[in-house]
């Protein structure tokens, strides 16, 4: 039985262990062989079913390596992790860097899944572990989509066939690191604040334009990390890992989202937000990348690319584990004091730096389909250039952290959230009158579809009043003086780019519960105006500059009655409230 490396959580540990052992039983213990799935023809990728056989199989030939579960998927299939440490000792440490990598959250993109099953190995079979990181892999994460096999992306060379990019529940779960709807990041959440990763490698395909890079990446943006770590980021690992890769025959340039229409024309910075795996991964001061190998390359080269690129990470971190270990250190007591946060970013297209970049000329001929023009790059023209990279991201939002956020128990959802993700809560002992800063959402924009299960809100607006709240026994208080400040401050202040707000988990106070009949409130309406005439000077005003008001008989009465005591003040007040 495979012990639970993290101890401390031993109502999990026990779940994990039952479940592990039905699990076990689930798999044929396949003949031990040496070479993956994928080495055996090369234009495949393992299945899940292989995929787990073969990290058994590790788990039983090396004491080095232990495979755990971590929780379900929405599948009903458990989510696994491999933990590979030299010692055999499988738990994060103050003195030993945690490198997290994550395979197949979009299974389409199988690429890392093959390169770390051999990485692992090769690792194991030459004795060649790190001594100075514990490395974490999640050999597939979205299990749903795995087993969900065929052929869906028509852009793509290779392998044969595929998971897809939904999970069983058709979500992205590389946007759902905050709302956390998938058992899947639930799961993730619980292993990642255990571990509590230091670096993070998310292995991913591309898609879009063709060039000569098999390899491409986006860093947690730099702008958005917290400033020790960023520093280090850019200007330490980053060099040393762009020379790494070029040595080993895989020159980088950054992801390419392109300014125009081709990357000849400079390339944009990507804006990682919170919902994805590496903006969740730097609300907690761990910087990461996000690996793209290119999709029209043979499969060959890109799991070759994706090995190449884990395995340098991972001797960075052997290398420089002091330095790393020491910024995060300085990053999360930094973050315990830190007054404002930053609740969202904009490109700053006034500032560009270069990156050389080889492409292939882009070039336009008539479409055999529409007869109209249509791009092609032509590999005969292979070029190499310096192209302006856009990659400044200038604050947007911010805000001045509260002492703690006051939420009801009633908000049960949010507060399962806020835990689960390693913040520390207190509870009311009795039923408690407090004043506290409550915000009024005044406006916000929502689209006409769903995006991943939401309308997710976006340009909200906010009007702040102090008020006494009666709270009861057992409401919550989440103080700000805690490492996860970034995570409390971005999820709970309503104006967050992915605020829990954003992603409607508040959405039944913007209902209105009372209302009132026109034709009895005339009357009262009538009587009020009559003995207030400041109310009654408003109305004539916005009735002087608002000629769609002036015609509107209930617009009017609406005005009124929302300056009465008896219109509810709970209508559009957000319920995490700012004590300050
Ligand atoms: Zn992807």
């Amino acid at each position: 039985m495979t012990k639970c490396p993290f101890s401390f959580l031993r109502l999990a540990c026990l779940s994990w262990c039952v479940s592990q052992f039905v699990s076990l039983s689930g798999f044929s213990q396949s003949k031990t062989s040496d070479i993956t799935p994928y080495e055996r023809n090369t234009n495949q990728t393992a299945t899940y079913t292989q995929i787990i056989s073969w990290y058994q199989q590790l788990d039983r030939q090396y004491e080095q390596c232990k495979l755990i579960e971590i929780g379900k998927t929405d599948i009903g299939k458990p989510l696994h992790l491999v933990l590979l440490a030299s010692d055999k000792q499988f738990v994060a440490r103050p003195d030993r860097v945690t490198l997290l990598i994550n395979n197949g959250i979009h299974p389409g993109e199988p690429e890392g899944i093959d390169a770390c099953m051999m990485l692992a190995r090769d690792l194991l079979k030459a004795n060649k572990l790190p001594k100075n990181v514990l490395i974490a892999i999640v050999p597939v994460y979205n299990v749903g989509g795995s087993l969900n096999r065929g052929i869906s992306r028509v852009n793509q060379n290779g392998p044969e066939s595929y998971g897809f990019r939904g999970n069983a529940r058709n979500l992205n779960l590389n946007r759902d690191f905050i709302k956390a709807e998938a058992e899947n990041t639930r799961a993730f959440q619980a292993m990642y604040q255990s571990l509590k990763p230091h670096v993070f490698v998310d292995n991913h395909t591309s898609d879009g334009a063709d060039y000569q890079h098999v390899l491409t990446y986006f860093a947690t943006q730099k702008d958005k990390l917290q400033p020790i770590v960023s520093g280090y980021m850019t200007q330490r690992f980053q060099p040393e890992l762009d020379k790494m890769l070029t040595e080993k025959g895989f020159p980088s340039a950054p992801y390419v989202n392109h300014a125009g229409d081709t990357p000849e024309s400079g390339l944009v910075g990507y804006n990682d937000t919170p919902r994805y795996s590496t903006g969740y991964a730097a609300l907690f001061n761990c910087f990461g990348f996000t690996l793209e190998t290119h999709m029209w390359k043979p499969y060959p080269a890109r799991v070759k690319a994706s090995y190449v690129f884990d395995e340098a990470v991972m001797q960075l971190c052997e290398r420089e584990a002091q330095k790393i270990l020491a910024n995060k250190q300085r990053a999360n007591e930094a973050v315990r004091q830190q007054k404002t946060f930053p609740l969202g970013y904009k490109l700053d297209r006034s500032k560009s730096d270069s990156v050389t970049f080889l492409g292939y000329a882009a070039m336009y001929k008539p479409s055999e389909v529409s007869g109209l023009k249509r791009l092609y790059y032509d590999r005969t023209k292979p070029f190499t250039k310096r192209v302006p990279y856009w990659n400044n991201f200038s604050i947007d939002t911010q805000v001045d952290k509260p002492r703690a956020y006051v939420i009801p128990q009633a908000w049960q959802e949010v507060i399962g959230e806020i835990k689960r993700n390693g913040v520390a809560v207190k509870t009311l002992p009795k039923d408690t009158l407090m004043t506290v800063s409550a915000y009024y959402i005044t406006d916000y924009k929502s689209p006409q579809r769903p995006y991943e299960g939401h309308y997710l809100h976006s340009g909200v607006k906010v009007r702040t009043e102090t008020q006494r709240i009666q709270f009861y026994k057992g409401d919550y208080l989440v103080y700000t003086n805690q490492s996860a400040n970034r995570y409390i401050v971005e999820t709970l202040e309503p104006q967050g780019v992915d605020s829990f707000f954003a992603w409607n988990f508040f959405d039944s106070i913007l209902d209105q519960k009372e209302y009132f009949s026109n034709y009895i409130f005339e009357d009262t309406a009538a009587e009020l105006i009559k003995n207030d005439p400041s109310l009654r000077k408003q109305l004539e005003e916005k009735r002087a500059t608002d000629k769609a008001f002036a015609e509107n008989a209930d617009a009017q009465l609406d005005f009124i009655y929302r300056q009465t005591p008896y219109y509810e003040k709970t209508h559009n007040r957000y319920p995490a409230y700012r004590l300050n």
